[in-house]
């Protein structure tokens, strides 16, 4: 059994925290390899990631408020893609 999109969408996110193992991670690629939404939101995160983490080495101040505001809005874009 798979999981939604929904759940998906917080596997992804919580796997920019802490990276998602075992059992949770082989659901979350199995359902990417099939959805395109789900696999844009995906790299979509993982891109944003990495920038943080590059605006992260120059500095630290409120880049946890702009982390959360970039997060909040790739994730407006993927529900706004999704339908739901
Ligand atoms: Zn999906």
């Amino acid at each position: 059994m798979l999981p939604s999109c929904k759940e998906v969408a917080q596997l992804a996110s919580e796997n920019i925290d802490t990276p998602v193992k075992g059992n949770r991670w082989l659901k979350m690629k199995l359902h990417l390899m099939m959805c395109t939404y789900c696999r844009r939101y995906n790299k979509q995160m993982n891109l944003t990631q990495e920038t943080i983490c590059k605006m992260d080495n120059h500095s630290h101040d409120g880049s946890d408020d702009l982390k959360k505001q970039v997060f909040e809005k790739v994730e407006a874009n993927y529900k706004k893609a999704h339908g739901n």
